[in-house]
């Protein structure tokens, strides 16, 4: 039978979304030409693969151009006779970019590699695609190869399995895409660790065996329960993946029966508020399990996952994990970035489209990164690793540059003693001059010769990266030690001209020797030394020449320096602080809030140093505080107030603050508790409950506030709640 675009179509009608259908048609034909004659390990017809991969991209509603791109994306490759030229002819540059970016990465190399080798491989594999349809697609692609691996013999298989697990389902994973990811973990799972994965297989079998209908009564109570209320929903019933069933018992040595989101359901609801009305719901229905609770609504994870999370004990004490989101919210867990293309169909690049690129961006820079960098991406570009560049040994490692950098970088990144011997370089295999600037992808090659006499001074102005300055600064410390001295003396005599002409040699010296005893220097000479190589800066060194002087002078004027000391505190007292406190007479100290009180920004506050912990802040009315004050440790004790803008950046709730709520046993008050707080957009970190007196329950939930207003303007619109017998803040009376 000949292979037909038949089933890739009616995906593509299905989609409801509007196709170049004889774009699609052509680029078939035109991939199938190319292809005639070749077969896949398989023994198929070598087409068979491209159109699998158009179709898998076609599930995730991709445009045209890549559905088109799919289907010609080994024809570059493979095929003699066609060409780039020839696809931007039949069609168009955008097809091209996007062929030509697949082919570039079937160049990047793998092997068996520690972890941080691996983590700039995705880091490279995300640099080189530029258009993110370039990766969609080749996840489309590898996830097809993964389907059909068992034709290949044992050791590819491991091999092709392994970069699956550590190259590709890790990007799935950070573009959100969770269908995917979930596929390629466990088909490589069934290569890597056969044995493994059919033991967890063996083991779900029974445990699911034993509880049959457990999660079917879970569903219909559930359901129930919100048909009461008469909520919108739709519910669903699952068991936790294979892999990250194995993930869970051999990373973080759980046994089988820890795992306690073996099952699950997930509850999709109509709008954000709906979500905490039905976890108000399930938790009068099923006691929760302390530390389980995650509201990632009102924080989302990095690859802007947004979902509220709980575990609860069901009949005969089996727990199981139960998820509550909308529906737009679903969308994103599972496609990620593909929904993009999914479900806004209609839209053109217009400001919609950046809003919801800019998280891309974020969830594709390296995790180590902040997350509020405010760059974002131009639609469809990647061009996220702006500061980084990515370059190859000649035996195919990735090295890691700032952006900028040369090949003088490159060898001391290598080893210092290449860096030390450098005499040039080849770039892809041509002589260039050591200061030509790397770019992405270029395999570099440095040549040394063992009659070098050395680094040049002149290097540490060319290159980049601090790791080359510090290994060139390394080598003059050690081996020019002579050269070193006389040429700082010389720089620092010019400085003392600078800052005051004419000071006496004995003068200098002695501050000198000064200097060199702050930094803990044996000598004068290991001082200058160290100006030499680069190791102090002489800015530095032109810093402290002054204060210096000015110090000498100032012994001599008693009343002046009691002037400039006091206004240097009052500068400190003006200083922002970060925790949003500041203490008396201490810069930059550890402030860490005592929990005893929870003081909270417009309380009075006082501080208290403790033995290696930096300042406790109590409130002046704490307990300890008023004990403390009068005891032998009084000195302890020091002012400290609130900074001015301590709880006010930009929305951010910087406090956790735990209420004590005792409630009415009535249906629904956990829902009006948790749909008022979620009206307020207060993150709810903790939430339990409590069978108390009677007819009543203890509520006890953390959430995360601005300061003492917030918290009291919160505590109000609670106390309008009849159900809400009483309410304590955690820490106070
Ligand atoms: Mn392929």
């Amino acid at each position: 039978m000949a292979a037909s675009t038949e089933r890739l179509f009616s995906i593509l009608q299905e989609s409801g979304k509007r196709y170049d259908t004889e774009k699609i048609q052509r680029a078939f034909y035109y991939a199938e030409e190319a292809h005639r004659g070749q077969f896949r390990k398989s023994g198929e017809e070598y087409i068979y693969h491209p159109l699998s991969v158009a179709e898998i991209c076609a599930e995730l509603n991709l445009d045209t151009d890549a559905i088109c791109a799919a289907l010609l994306h080994d024809i570059v490759e493979d095929c003699p006779g066609a060409s780039l030229e020839g696809i931007k002819t039949e069609f168009g540059g955008d097809v091209m970019v996007l062929v030509d970016g697949l082919t570039k990465l079937v160049a990047i190399p793998f092997e068996d590699k520690e972890e941080e080798h691996i983590e700039n491989l995705r880091k490279m594999f995300l640099a080189m695609s530029r258009d993110i349809r370039v990766i969609l697609i080749k996840l489309c692609d590898r996830l097809h190869n993964m389907r059909t691996l068992a034709s290949h013999l044992e050791e590819k298989q491991r091999l092709i399995a392994l970069e699956t697990m550590h190259v590709y389902a890790p990007l799935a994973h950070r573009l959100g895409i969770q269908r995917i990811k979930q596929e390629l973990e466990s088909l490589a799972l069934q290569y890597l660790d056969p044995i493994g994965y059919e033991e967890i297989r063996g083991w779900i079998d029974t445990k699911y065996g034993e509880n049959r209908n457990f999660i079917e009564n879970v569903k219909k109570e559930i359901g129930e329960k919100l048909s009461e209320q008469s909520m919108e929903y739709s519910i669903k019933g699952r068991v936790k993946s294979i892999y990250s069933i194995y993930r869970k018992m051999y990373r973080s040595n759980k046994s089988f029966d820890e795992i306690y989101d073996f099952y699950a359901v997930r509850i999709i609801v109509d709008s954000e508020i709906a979500c905490y009305t039905a976890l108000g719901l399930i938790h009068e229905m099923y006691h929760s399990m302390p530390g389980r609770f995650k509201d990632y609504i009102s924080t989302p994870k990095p690859n802007n996952y947004r979902s509220l999370h709980t575990t609860v004990i069901g009949r005969a004490g089996v727990p199981f994990e139960v998820q509550i989101r909308t529906m737009e919210m679903h969308q994103i867990a599972e496609y990620g970035i593909a929904a993009h293309w999914k479900y806004k169909s209609g839209q053109k690049s217009g400001d919609g489209m950046n809003k919801k690129l800019e998280w891309i961006s974020m969830l594709l820079e390296s995790e180590q990164k902040s997350m509020d960098s405010e760059e974002y991406l131009t639609p469809l570009k990647i061009d996220i690793f702006e500061d980084e560049i990515f370059v190859f040994t000649p035996k195919g490692d990735v090295v890691t540059l700032p952006t900028g950098s040369c090949g003088i970088d490159f060898a001391y990144a290598i080893h210092s003693g290449v860096g030390n011997k450098m005499v040039g370089v080849k770039i892809n295999g041509a002589i260039a001059p050591i200061t030509t600037v790397l770019q992405t992808g270029q395999i570099v090659e440095v040549l040394t010769s063992s009659a070098s006499k050395g680094p040049s001074r002149d290097w540490l102005k060319v290159v980049k990266s601090g790791e080359a300055k510090n290994k060139i600064r390394g080598w003059y410390k050690k081996e020019k030690r002579e050269e070193n001295i006389q040429l700082a003396k010389s720089e620092v005599d010019k400085e003392f001209e600078k800052i005051s002409k004419g000071l006496p040699e004995e003068e200098k010296e002695r501050i000198m020797l000064t200097i060199s005893k702050r930094h803990g220097l044996e000598s004068l000479d290991d001082l200058y030394n160290s100006i030499g190589y680069g190791g102090i800066a002489l800015s530095k060194i032109h810093v402290k020449i002054r204060d210096e002087i000015e110090r000498s002078h100032a012994a001599q004027t008693p009343v002046a320096l009691e002037v400039t000391q006091t206004s240097q505190a009052a500068k400190k007292e003006l200083k922002k602080s970060s925790s949003g406190v500041i203490i008396e007479g201490l810069d930059n100290c550890q402030v860490k809030f005592a929990k005893c009180c929870s003081p909270l920004p417009g309380d009075e506050i006082i501080g208290y140093i403790t033995r290696g912990y930096g300042v406790s802040v109590h409130k002046f009315s704490c307990p300890h505080a008023k004990e403390g004050l009068a005891s032998a440790e009084r000195d302890r004790w020091i002012n400290a107030s609130w900074a001015q803008n301590a709880g006010e950046e930009k929305g951010h709730t910087t406090y956790n603050a735990t209420l004590l709520l005792l409630v009415a046993d009535n249906i629904g008050v956990m829902a009006s508790i948790s749909t008022a707080l979620a009206e307020m957009r207060i993150p709810i970190s903790a939430i339990n409950t409590q069978a108390s007196a009677a007819g009543t329950s203890l509520l006890t939930i953390t959430i995360g506030i601005k300061g003492r207003d917030h918290l009291n303007a919160i505590l109000e619109r609670l106390k309008k709640n009849k159900e809400i017998l009483q309410i304590r803040v955690g820490g106070e009376k």
